[in-house]
């Protein structure tokens, strides 16, 4: 730290003891995290004297510094309370105190009072981890709503702030409010508890200002949008649905898991609906406002102006503004065209002709998702292949170029064009023999059926005789 201190004008070098209080307090608020707090403070006996001496103030600074905002630390603060909560009531296991009467799930404690009660060590770590969570859906909700050519947050304060409140709002909403998984489904009052949550979802709700309401109602529908994103990378190499109940509203899966399962290419299916739609409709029935209205203020909630909002494709010119495929975007692309769709856009036959397509879908990383992890290696390759498919030299390239930006119909068309010719040319690189080329090529049939003719002759080629 002494390398940042200024020298002074007769050379001497500064220490600590020559900074005022004032400084070295505001050298302390500045830190990035608890972690470096604690190790800066064992460094020097002052600065621990001078946390000693104002230990709320500065670790309150450091808390707004790891949530994002001063004005998002009540929210955060109140969601790692009641995760703490709920955690050591796991540990309790005391059965249910149930009798004839109504069951009531009480409301948190609210997040005016949050900010009166001086932070654990505990609570610290779990806003920091929250932190790390909601910052990196940040970064997807950027690129997805805000500024497509940027893979880091390019919201703006004054719309980072509503992001950010609604993510932990609706994340202590699942917290509250999702059905347990010790709650016994077969259980007679089972359904007696799931109508208690609704009451106290409605509640929740209710207790917030229209704008809030529409924060809140922003991040669970962002949440809903990864967690389609997700299930469709999940299902990436798989050509049966993986997963039966898509009927249920899956609200009541918060950022932690959202994300938890982008990271692993993974799918969490709850076991029960969410809540969270049902109790929306009522708190924004309550506010008597037309559908029109509804609609705008849900979807300006959180992003003021999008970039590039009248951009339109490179190739069809149809304008789609952030829904416009490139570089900078490409892996997110894997929630829109799953790796299994990926090998239905091949030519004629070749998509039912597995001797292709198995070994097609393990060079795009197939295992990776059947592992459930490196997703950054599964980004780097379906960058590699969206880049290495447009520089194909096909019939002298044209239409396709590393920076232009693409709607999703012409990525298919993309993927029809050159994914077969991608693959001929990966196998060739990959050292397979050179094999004759069927007549029938892509529209062979006999492939289907007979597999030493699959194997024996290429047909990652044009037909030259049947229906061309
Ligand atoms: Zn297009
Ligand atoms: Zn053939």
């Amino acid at each position: 730290m002494s390398n940042a201190v200024p020298f002074s004008s007769n050379t001497r070098v500064m220490s600590f003891s020559d900074l005022s209080e004032d400084v070295l307090d505001q050298i302390l608020r500045r830190l990035p995290d608890f972690k470096t707090l604690a190790a800066t403070i064992r460094t020097s006996k002052q600065l621990y004297g001078i946390l000693d001496a104002h230990p709320k103030s500065i670790t309150r600074k450091i808390a707004e510094t790891a949530c994002g905002h001063p004005g998002v630390l009540p929210a955060a603060l109140r969601l790692v309370r009641k995760v703490i909560k709920g955690n050591l009531e796991d540990d309790e296991t005391e059965p249910e105190d149930e009798d004839e009467n109504e069951i009531v799930v009480p409301q948190e404690p609210p997040e005016g009072e949050m900010l009166a009660v001086p932070l654990t060590r505990e609570e610290a770590q779990l806003l920091e981890e929250h932190g790390e969570v909601i910052r990196s859906m940040q970064d997807i909700y950027s690129r997805r709503h805000k500024d497509r050519m940027s893979s880091a947050s390019r919201l703006t304060p004054d719309e980072a702030l509503p992001f950010k409140r609604g993510m932990y709002r609706f994340w202590l909403f699942c917290e509250c409010y999702a059905p347990s998984e010790d709650d016994d489904r077969d259980d007679y009052r089972y359904d007696d508890r799931q109508a208690a949550r609704q009451r106290a979802a409605d509640e929740f709700l209710e207790l917030l200002p229209a704008d809030d309401l529409f924060e809140v109602g922003a991040a669970a529908a962002f949440c809903a949008e990864m967690h389609e994103c997700n299930y469709t990378a999940a299902n990436a190499a798989h050509n049966h649905p993986m997963i039966p109940n898509w009927h249920l509203d899956h609200s009541c899966l918060g950022p932690g898991s959202i994300m938890e399962d982008f990271e692993k290419l993974a799918i969490t299916q709850p076991e029960d609906s969410g809540l969270f739609w049902t109790s929306f409709e009522r708190a924004v029935t309550r506010l008597g406002l037309n559908q029109k209205t509804r609609d705008d203020r849900l979807a300006d909630a959180i992003t003021r102006e999008v970039v590039g909002a009248n951009d339109s494709c490179d190739r069809c010119h149809a304008v789609r503004g952030i829904d416009l495929w490139g570089a900078t975007n490409w892996p997110l692309i894997r929630g829109f065209i799953s790796l299994f769709e990926f090998t239905t856009l091949l030519p004629g036959h070749l998509p039912r002709n597995d001797i292709e397509t198995t070994p097609l879908l393990q060079r795009l990383g197939s295992e990776h998702y059947f592992r459930g992890t490196c997703r950054a290696e599964a980004d780097e390759i379906i960058t590699k292949l969206m880049e290495e498919m447009i520089e194909t030299d096909v019939d002298g390239g044209g239409t396709w170029t590393r920076d232009g930006w693409y709607c999703l119909d012409c990525v298919r068309e993309l993927f029809k064009e050159r994914l077969w010719r991608w693959w001929y040319a990966k196998k060739r690189e990959g050292g397979a023999p050179e094999m004759e080329n069927c007549w029938y090529g892509y529209n062979c049939r006999t492939m289907l059926h007979r597999r030493l003719h699959a194997s024996k002759l290429n047909h990652l080629c044009v037909p030259t005789r049947g229906e061309l």
